[in-house]
């Protein structure tokens, strides 16, 4: 084992920290040059030595479950909506297609990295980039098959996040139906294509320390069934396995006019879904669905801000923690990144059409905290039972704790006085391997993302 001298190590003291047990208070942290921790308690290590006093209340680090970044290129684009025109998902997926075929994979790094050092700012420490965008623009595949991929993994790396790279495979445009002219920078013809861009991926991560791989088909729509099957079977299968599931009423119908099937009903009927799988919205279930759904300790992948600006629907979310199944959060298209605000929004709806205010039993904010951050490690491909314990990485956003009613809060009701009243005024700095990314606002490189961010706009010219 390597040998660790207390020069190599940084010391933090947070007034208090979070575990999975409650809050250490206050809470000593050594970490070392790669920013594991190596001593954790509320104990100085000793008298002597320095620390960095930190006036505030650590949390592990949100994991942001589904991305698809060059998305928010395009956020708060399409809210006009002109009398007597009809608005929904499909309209908003053909301005989500213009923006697509829009972007050099330059511009793409850039939105990619300005948002993801956003993710960083709000609390995310770890995202996984459900990604499709893979050839150029005339849909031709590049030299590099992993090009796109490679640029959001280089966006990450400025940003400070780290991140799961998901190539998805995509084919068809429908069930049934070919791949539209306007989705020909997503499209895979074959399983073997899709492979040998899974391939190209994985050796772009193997070369980048903060990366991991997913797998992932896009949704029951966009790959024929039979190829589906042959992807779950053929990609590796130590790896997480990620797709979009019944988002939408008029998929749900079509699927059942294509094969007399419901989308979720024939997903867990044709695959082994388990603990794996990774399953993106899940908003139309029936009751066996929603039983079956949470036998298989599948993640449910909520995106609560997209679903609502989307009109997708509202996840069956308190019968189905009631039965056992599992979620984290997403933020998808972006149009909303504040962790915070998705809780807020899971909780929220269910209150509003359960006319009930106990969606989760018992401390609402801990369940919520500790199911997202257990449950979106698990979606991005990363084992830990435990976050906050020796060996583990310094990964946390860090509340103020002079902020008036946390700091008039006891311990008990620290965290959802957090969650349920907080906004980003609150966040005093985030951490990623025991280094400040963003501190009082401001990140490392936040100058040279944002004006790399404002060119690609320029260039585009479509805000
Ligand atoms: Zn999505």
């Amino acid at each position: 084992m390597r040998e660790i001298t207390q020069k190599s190590m940084h010391y933090y003291r947070f007034d208090s920290l979070l575990q999975k047990e409650g809050w250490l208070s206050p809470a000593y942290v050594g970490v070392d040059e790669r920013g594991t921790i190596q001593y954790i308690s509320a104990q100085a290590p000793n008298q002597s030595l320095a620390f960095e006093a930190v006036q505030g209340f650590a949390v592990p680090g949100f994991q942001n479950g589904h991305s698809h970044a060059f998305q928010y290129a395009m956020a708060g684009l399409a809210e006009s909506h002109p009398t007597g025109t009809h608005d929904d998902f499909w309209t908003w997926r053909e301005e989500m297609y213009k923006c697509a075929l829009s972007l050099n994979p330059d511009q793409a790094e850039h939105v990619a990295a300005i948002l993801y050092a956003e993710m960083v700012r709000l609390g995310y420490t770890h995202v996984a980039e459900f990604h499709y965008l893979h050839h150029d623009k005339e849909g031709k595949p590049y030299a590099h098959l992993a090009e796109m991929g490679e640029r959001m993994v280089s966006a990450a790396q400025r940003a400070g996040i780290k991140i799961t790279l998901i190539p998805v495979f995509y084919q068809k445009g429908g069930f049934g139906l070919p791949p539209q002219e306007r989705q020909k920078r997503f499209i895979s013809k074959t399983v073997d294509d899709y492979l040998k861009l899974v391939d190209a991926s994985a050796d772009v991560v193997k070369k980048n320390s903060h990366a991991w791989l997913g797998i992932s088909v896009h949704s029951l729509r966009a790959v024929d069934f039979e190829d589906i099957t042959r992807t779950y079977q053929q990609a590796p299968k130590t790896l997480p396995f990620h797709l979009h599931v019944a988002e939408q009423k008029q998929e749900v119908d079509d699927c059942l006019a294509f094969c007399g099937q419901r989308p979720m009903q024939w997903l867990l009927e044709n695959l082994p879904v388990d603990a794996r799988f990774n399953l993106i919205h899940s908003t139309h279930l029936d009751d066996s669905e929603l039983n079956a759904l949470a036998k298989s300790q599948a993640t449910v992948v909520l995106c609560p801000s997209t679903e609502g600006n989307l009109g997708d629907g509202i996840f069956r979310m308190k019968e189905y923690v009631k039965l056992g199944g599992h979620w984290c959060i997403g933020t998808d298209s972006h149009i909303g990144i504040n962790p915070l605000e998705e809780f807020r929004m899971i909780d929220y709806r269910q209150r509003l059409v359960t006319h009930q205010r106990n969606t989760f039993e018992g401390d609402a904010a801990a369940y919520m905290v500790n199911e997202e951050i257990v449950r979106g490690r698990m979606a991005m491909g990363v084992n830990a039972s435990n976050h906050f314990e020796i060996g583990q990485p310094l990964d946390a956003i860090v509340y103020s704790s002079l902020s008036h009613l946390p700091a008039a809060t006891s311990e008990k009701n620290r965290l959802a006085t957090i969650v349920f009243t907080g906004d980003s005024n609150r966040n005093i700095g985030t951490l990623v391997n025991g280094k400040w990314v963003v501190k009082d606002g401001h990140h490392r490189e936040g100058k040279i993302i944002k004006e790399n961010f404002a060119k690609a706009m320029m260039a585009l010219g479509n805000r």
